[in-house]
């Protein structure tokens, strides 16, 4: 619901922002000469031919700069924290990298910055539960490579 909210505040943003523009370009003979001058809108051929080799050719740097912000917004939606409503870039992985986490948002963290006991804690707890899991696999190998009691020697095909 956020999110939706966000874009929708982008995309009127970025209409109100054409607008403006657009407005400007329109006035921009009245409102301001030497700005007229000096984006190619007057003292040329005609009005149209000094608005495209002047100021009209640069609209397309605003459609790039639309797709940039667009771009830098999106990026910015991947790598912010997964927290509803918080801005901090989300660099903790949580929940096996489901969420990208700040320190202040982690559920390990407890909303401080992890300190170097909490990280030791941390790393150990993590290499307990690898050895616990890989000597439960060691356990589960060992099950299925015994040989049972019928198999002996292997089948030859005649
Ligand atoms: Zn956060």
């Amino acid at each position: 619901m956020m999110a939706r909210w966000r874009v929708a505040g982008l995309v009127v943003g970025l209409v109100a922002v054409g607008v403006l523009l657009f407005a400007w370009v329109l006035h921009a003979s009245i409102v301001n000469h030497w700005l007229a001058v000096h984006t190619g809108t007057v003292n040329e051929a005609g009005p149209y031919y000094g608005f495209w080799s002047g100021f009209g050719s640069d609209l397309a740097e605003f459609g790039l700069i639309g797709v940039v912000s667009t771009g830098v917004y999106h990026i910015v939606k991947k790598y912010n924290c997964h927290e509803p409503g918080c801005w901090r870039v989300g660099v903790h992985p949580a929940a096996g990298g489901q969420f990208l986490l700040c320190y202040r948002h982690h559920p390990d963290f407890q909303g401080k910055r992890p300190t170097h006991d909490l990280i030791q804690k941390l790393h150990q707890d993590h290499l307990a539960n690898e050895a616990a899991i890989h000597s439960e696999l060691a356990k589960l190998h060992g099950l299925v490579a015994s040989p049972g009691p019928s198999s002996g020697d292997p089948i030859v095909e005649q």
